[in-house]
């Protein structure tokens, strides 16, 4: 059976991207089809500045809200990186075959590294290696296939060089892997500046739908969505990117195509009506399952338990192979 494994960062509360992009494939199709794993990544979300305690509650509810999107623990293992030491263990050894000008071009790095300055803040040196730690997290389980939206392909890219260039000096240690990249919605745009994606981290939430905005609140954002100056409604990434975002998002939530649904639509208003409406749907039973998991919080720390278990059971004998192969 293949190798499934993919994240998510605590470092905001997750948003409709986080969901079309990733989470929704993973617990309706990956989870069935594969021997996966699902991995709360706390210590990226230390990689910028960042309140202890809230990253603690964030991961709490990623993990919640993860469970409440349907992974099933009976079929796949969801964990929080934190809990299992493997990952820094390797982490180290796979910085020793990074090279410091491919960690530079990574371009997360270069907008995020500018942000932090931006904001007067030092840039951390973990934000530099974090594609590092990300790689250890993939190759540590001999994982086949990572999926993940748009923007993380560039790093499973590198996890897939690093592999191969450990493979090669040290002898066959790890599987290398490769990026599974959805084909609608691999990259939802922000609702107020569709040409940067709808991203957990950003300023200002009303380009943002979260997960678990209220009914009301998700039909603002999208009505107040900025389209273009033109009238008619065409599907065109590039010259008309708020437009296209909104079928994106609307093909992704009812399963049609972007570029038929377009045609039927004469004005703005009504598909961002029905855009609306679909996102609500889509979010509907998510928050409903959150609300009763919220009411057991002991059973979200049982399930964390087991599946920090089961995922440190299958990491250490590729992890220790890893120190093997150098001789350690
Ligand atoms: P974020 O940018 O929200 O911090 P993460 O790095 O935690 O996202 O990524 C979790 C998953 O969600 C990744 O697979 C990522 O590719 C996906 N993802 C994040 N934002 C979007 C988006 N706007 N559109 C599509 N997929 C996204």
């Amino acid at each position: 059976m293949k190798r499934v494994f993919s994240g998510i960062q605590p470092t905001g509360h997750l948003t409709l991207g986080n969901y079309l992009g990733a989470m929704r494939r993973w617990a309706e199709v990956d989870q069935y089809r594969a021997d996966a794993l699902f991995c709360v990544v706390d210590l990226h979300a230390l990689t910028v500045e960042h309140d202890p305690a809230r990253v603690r509650r964030l991961s709490r509810q990623a993990a919640t809200l993860l469970l409440a999107s349907g992974l099933d623990p009976e079929r796949c293992t969801l964990f929080v990186q934190s809990h299992v030491d493997e990952h820094t263990r390797l982490s180290y050894l796979l910085e020793c075959v990074a090279a410091d000008g491919e960690m530079r071009r990574m371009i997360q790095y270069r907008e995020k590294s500018e942000r932090e300055a931006a904001r007067g803040r030092s840039v951390r040196l973990s934000l530099l290696t974090y594609p590092v730690l990300m790689a250890a997290d993939i190759l540590a389980y001999g994982t086949d296939e990572v999926p993940v939206g748009e923007d993380q392909a560039q790093h499973v890219e590198l996890a897939r060089n690093l592999a191969a260039r450990f493979n090669q000096r040290y002898g066959s240690t790890f599987t290398v892997p490769r990026a599974a990249v959805p084909k609608v919605a691999a990259r939802v745009m922000n609702l107020q500046t569709p040409t940067s994606k709808m991203g957990k981290s950003d300023a200002s939430g009303l380009g943002v739908v979260y997960l678990l905005d209220e009914p009301d609140v998700v039909r603002k954002k999208v009505l107040r969505a900025v389209t273009d100056s033109g009238r008619d409604v065409v599907y065109d990434r590039v010259e008309r990117p708020g437009v296209a975002n909104l079928l994106d998002i609307l093909a992704a939530c009812t399963g049609g195509d972007p570029e038929a649904l377009s045609t039927g639509y004469a004005s703005y208003g009504a598909l961002k009506k029905d855009t609306a409406e679909a996102v609500v749907e889509v979010l509907r039973p998510l928050q409903q399952r959150h609300r009763e998991l919220c009411a057991d919080p002991g059973a979200v720390d049982a399930v964390l338990r087991a599946g920090a278990e089961r995922a440190r059971s299958m990491a250490r004998p590729t992890v220790d192979a890893a120190y093997r192969a150098i001789g350690l």
